[in-house]
Order: C-alpha cells, then sequence, then structure tokens
C-alpha cells in the first residue's frame, strides 16, 4: 500500500501522472479539483457555490476540499492513494494527517513536480485548444487572466507545503519538465524504492 500526493503548480503534469499511477499500480486518485467539478456539473448546492471561485482560479475553503476528501478516504483504497491538488494549504496539510492518522493509514511521500512557469502557461493555454478543437468543454479556468491567479495562489498558498513536507523528511523531487515517460520513470523509481 502506497499513499502519495503529487504536487506542483497548474500544468506540472499531477494529471497526466495520476491517471498513469492508477493504470499501473491500481491506485486511486483522488483529485479534488475532478470532485468539484463533478459537483458543478451535477448542480450540488455546493457545486454552485464554489463555481465563481474556481473559474476566477481562487482557491475553495478548506472546509469543502477537507469533507471531499475524508468521504473518500472512508472508501476502498485498492493499491492505495494519490492525492492530486490536494492539499492545498498548511490547513489542508494538516487536516489530511489527521485524517490519515484516525484511519490508520500513513502518508508515504509527496511528490514535487517541477517545473518553470512559461512552460505551464504553454501547457495550458495548449490544453485549452486541444479540447476546443477535439469539441470536449475547456475548463473555464484554462485561460490566461485565471491561470495567473492559480499560479499566485500557488505560489501564495501551497508551495509552503514543499518545507512542510521536507521537514517531515517527506519530499521527493522530479524534473516535470521531462518527457512523460520519464517522469513516469522518475515516479516508479521513488515508489519502488
Ligand atoms: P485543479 O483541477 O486541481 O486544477 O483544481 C481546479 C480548481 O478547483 C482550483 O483552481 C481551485 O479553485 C479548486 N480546487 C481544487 N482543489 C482544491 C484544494 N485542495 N483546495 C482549494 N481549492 C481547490
Amino acid at each position: 500500500m502506497t499513499n502519495i500526493i503529487l504536487l506542483g503548480p497548474p500544468g506540472a503534469g499531477k494529471g497526466t501522472q495520476a491517471a498513469r499511477l492508477v493504470e499501473g499500480r491500481n491506485m486511486i486518485q483522488l483529485s479534488t479539483g475532478d470532485m468539484l467539478r463533478a459537483a458543478r456539473t451535477s448542480g450540488t448546492e455546493m457545486g454552485k457555490r464554489v463555481a465563481e471561485v474556481m473559474d476566477r482560479g481562487e482557491l475553495v475553503t478548506d472546509e469543502i476540499v477537507i469533507g471531499l476528501i475524508r468521504e473518500q478516504l472512508e472508501g476502498d483504497e485498492k493499491g492505495g492513494f494519490i492525492f492530486d491538488g490536494f492539499p492545498r494549504t498548511l490547513a489542508q496539510a494538516d487536516a489530511l494527517e489527521a485524517l490519515m492518522a484516525e484511519m490508520g493509514k500513513t502518508l508515504d511521500c509527496a511528490i514535487e513536480l517541477q517545473v518553470n512557469d512559461e512552460v505551464l502557461v504553454d501547457r495550458i493555454v495548449g490544453r485549452a485548444a486541444e479540447a476546443a478543437a477535439a469539441g470536449k468543454p475547456v475548463r473555464a479556468d484554462d485561460n490566461e487572466e485565471s491561470l495567473k491567479i492559480r499560479l499566485m495562489e500557488y505560489y501564495k498558498k501551497t508551495s509552503p507545503l514543499l518545507g512542510y513536507y521536507h521537514a517531515k523528511g517527506k519530499l521527493e523531487g522530479v524534473d516535470g519538465l521531462a518527457e512523460m515517460d520519464k517522469v513516469e520513470a522518475s515516479i516508479a523509481a521513488i515508489l519502488d524504492a
């Protein structure tokens, strides 16, 4: 059983790598972004409440995302959990630790996908163009204005988690600018160590 966090700014490749871990290691991807988008589509009260915040590129409240994660941790854990896009604040990190302890689970490591900002803008603008060309819905927050705010939120509120997990001896880093297969191999090497 391996429980890991994928850390990195929007566009770093967390979702892509999580999908590969699900496929290759039978792990469970817990993406709070996906959960929030599902809540919007299904028109729940919470979904409606967070829609505007998400579209602007700001973070939704800790309380909401912690609640979503709590529900999921009670389900089947298969090959372990991949936390994708959670935690994003120190309060969420503390809450995750408490939840895991309560459930007798442990967090193995937090893996940082290291990238630079220019690449992120290109990837996200590219992701939006690809979706549009394929007739798929384009994320409302995949535009340059929201992206600027998402990046700022990352640096202000999420990047302190790098220090947090480093201090716990749980931080690992991989080069997120490498080819996807290479990133996948680097993550595999960490998990198999
Ligand atoms: P993502 O798909 O991970 O890029 O998340 C999309 C949006 O959902 C973010 O910009 C936030 O508005 C919201 N969101 C997702 N996860 C979290 C989280 N852990 N804490 C706060 N807001 C979140």
